[in-house]
């Protein structure tokens, strides 16, 4: 078993709140209602896993399986910027892109599929001195929510999740990459999961998650980030904003 590594939020709280950072190896869970900022962390660490140890960083690449064509290229860009300015560096934006992947999933079944497609990228990116550091599924559930709609098709949805998240844990193994999930919390209660405030995906998601964080919306662009489950660390929240320059304290 390799070493885990830990991935800077650039956030001193979030990171203290997670023992260092989010961890490779793992799947991290952020979930909470829209606008909550889940896109947001997602968008920072694409950005932070690229700098160095000394910042935060991993030194890698990005693969992003992005299901609602909600990734910005300008808001890396920002973000950058943003980290320059921290540092006092001159970092070029470009450059963060280019260590980025982004596939579109047109449907559950595709999702799945990119996860293969991830590990052959991942092998070829390795090979170039650019290995894969964090995969992100941004979001996890959206296409599945979408097709698969009534109790008769709940077991074949669980099953194929199931396969999907274990895809997911699979490939942060193999690559010792931090792997990020988003997922919406229900706008109302169904009946499988009552709790409107529980994430989509029931014990599936529940169980192959290794941390999940619940984001909540605060004042102006404070967001508040719970710690839910966790196999170590105790549980606890992190106020952390969400500013042009990026996720910071
Ligand atoms: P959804 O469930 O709809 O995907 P989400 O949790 O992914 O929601 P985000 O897209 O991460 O939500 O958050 C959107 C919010 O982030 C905006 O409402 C705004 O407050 C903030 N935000 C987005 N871009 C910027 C920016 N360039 N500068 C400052 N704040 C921004
Ligand atoms: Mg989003």
């Amino acid at each position: 078993r390799k070493l885990v590594g830990k991935l800077t939020t650039g956030c001193t709280e979030f990171d203290e709140m997670m023992g260092g950072g989010i961890e490779t190896q793992a799947i991290t869970e952020l979930y909470g209602e829209f606008g909550s900022g889940k896109t947001q962390v997602a968008h920072q660490l694409a950005v932070n896993v690229q700098m160095d140890r000394e910042h935060g960083g991993l030194g890698g690449s990005v693969i992003i399986i992005d299901t609602e064509n909600t990734f910005r290229p300008e808001r890396i860009t920002q973000m950058v910027n943003g980290l320059s300015e921290k540092y006092g560096m001159e970092l070029n934006p470009e450059e963060f892109l280019q260590n980025i992947h982004v596939a579109r999933a047109y449907n559950s079944n595709h999702q799945i599929l990119l996860v293969d497609s991830a590990v052959d990228l991942a092998n070829e990116l390795k090979e170039m001195g650019k290995p894969v550091r964090l995969l992100i599924v941004d979001s996890l559930m959206a296409h599945f929510r979408a097709e698969y709609v009534g109790r008769g098709t709940l077991a074949d949805r669980q099953q194929k999740l199931n396969k999907h998240m274990h895809g997911l844990l699979r490939f942060g193994d193999l690559f010792n990459a931090c792997v990020v999930v988003t997922n919406q919390v229900m706008a109302k209660p169904d009946a499988f999961f009552g709790d409107p405030t529980r994430p989509i995906g029931g014990h599936i998601v529940g169980h192959t998650a290794t941390f999940r964080l619940y984001l909540r919306k605060s004042k102006g662009e404070k967001r508040i980030i719970r710690l839910v489950d966790s196999p170590s660390l105790p549980e606890g929240e992190a106020v952390v904003a969400v500013t042009t320059a990026g996720l910071t304290d």
